[in-house]
């Protein structure tokens, strides 16, 4: 019979859901203990000491570099998939200056970390907060 090590322990089960995702795109057999419990009434995660990531003892040590696995590097990628705006950067219908990159953008280039997905789903998107015109290019043309 196989034994099992928690590896992990998460108070909200959107994260625990992320790191067995991680862990089963490696290979790695692993479950949730506490899922249910914690995902009817989130107080109970206290109580039976939160959302455990469970794996077989003999893959905790793999599991566990997994998990801390550092992503840095792949933050400066993102940063350059999406480089930071600059003045000379304008809306393509009112030429405004004021615009943005769309949160939705961000947040799915954190969750693309998050899972290990290729970020090439996702593209870059800027919005102009004057006009509201969505955009995937913004110009930069002076
Ligand atoms: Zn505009």
């Amino acid at each position: 019979m196989d034994q099992f090590k928690t590896i992990a322990r998460y108070r909200d089960l959107p994260l625990a859901e992320l790191a067995k995702s991680k862990l089963d795109s490696e290979g790695i057999y692993c479950f949730l203990a506490n899922k249910n419990h914690v995902g009817a009434n989130w107080l109970v995660s206290f109580a039976l000491g939160e959302v455990k990531v469970q794996v077989k003892t003999e893959d905790a040590e793999v599991a566990l570099k997994i998990l801390n696995k550092d992503q840095s590097s792949e933050l400066i990628e993102i940063e350059e998939t999406f480089p930071a705006l600059t003045q000379n950067d304008l809306c393509i219908k009112c030429s405004s200056s004021n615009i943005v990159l769309l949160n939705t953008t961000r947040k799915a280039g954190a969750f693309s970390l998050l899972l290990g997905l290729p970020f090439i789903f996702f593209r870059k998107r800027y919005k102009c907060i004057d006009c509201g015109h969505i955009m995937n290019q913004k110009s930069n043309n002076l």
